[in-house]
């Protein structure tokens, strides 16, 4: 079950289009698992386009719009929640991994041409660097049963999104479909499930500043094993 959303900010700004584009990404992801964000997403998108309708009549002034659209999105937010489940992907290009299969949700599959060779690092985890455009880095990575990512904190922002399987890190629980959103102030170890693998996509600001040992041991016949597939 999805227990962790962009807050309603990050949502009316990506609606709105005024987020950064790398969060956009994320965000956009988190709505193809997220049926609560997604519709949310919607009616934001349909009161702003009529409200912009409204002001190019000229039949209002801004600051009636502005106080509507407060109106309207209060009224938005304060529904009670539908928690649905998470929707699965059910068409679009695979990742393989650990021989398992796991869809790409479809505003990921742009990048797929555009993931690099996965990396064995300590702690049974693997990672693929995908070019998203920008300077900031975007990775698959994926934790094994039980697998780790070292303590760390972060330079600036960490975004993720949980694609498959679930980690906690000592603060919270995650599971496919979750987003998470931390930064300089959060220090973290993610652990995957012991029954199962998780995979998830990151796009940080800076790299990772990792608090307890680390190091990174990269085996360079990983490519023969883990591949994106360009299939549908
Ligand atoms: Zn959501």
């Amino acid at each position: 079950m999805v227990r962790f959303h962009p807050t309603n900010q990050t949502l009316v700004g990506f609606a709105d289009g005024i987020i950064a584009p790398n969060e956009s990404i994320l965000v956009s992801a988190h709505c193809d698992l997220c049926e609560q964000c997604r519709s949310k997403v919607l009616t934001m998108t349909e009161i702003t386009a009529e409200l912009i309708f409204e002001q190019d009549k000229g039949s209002k002034t801004a600051n009636i719009i502005d106080n509507e659209l407060a109106n309207m999105f209060d009224a938005i937010v304060s529904r009670p929640s539908v928690i649905p489940q998470a929707s699965v992907c059910t068409t679009g290009k695979s990742l393989f991994i650990d021989g398992k299969s796991f869809k790409i949700p479809p505003s990921l599959q742009r990048f797929s041409e555009s993931v690099g060779d996965w990396s064995h690092l300590v702690g049974k985890l693997w990672q693929a660097p995908v070019s998203i455009g920008g300077k900031n880095l975007a990775n698959f990575i994926y934790m094994e049963r039980g697998g780790s990512v070292p303590e760390h904190t972060h330079i600036g922002n960490e975004r993720t999104l949980v694609l498959n399987g679930s980690f906690s890190d000592g603060v919270n629980e995650y599971d496919t479909g979750d987003y998470i959103a931390l930064n300089e102030s959060h220090t973290h170890t993610p652990i995957a499930a012991l029954d199962e693998g998780c995979l998830v996509f990151s796009i940080i600001d800076e790299p990772l500043h990792f608090t307890s040992g680390w190091a990174r041991l990269i085996n360079p016949l990983s490519h023969l094993y883990f591949k994106v597939s360009t299939k549908n």
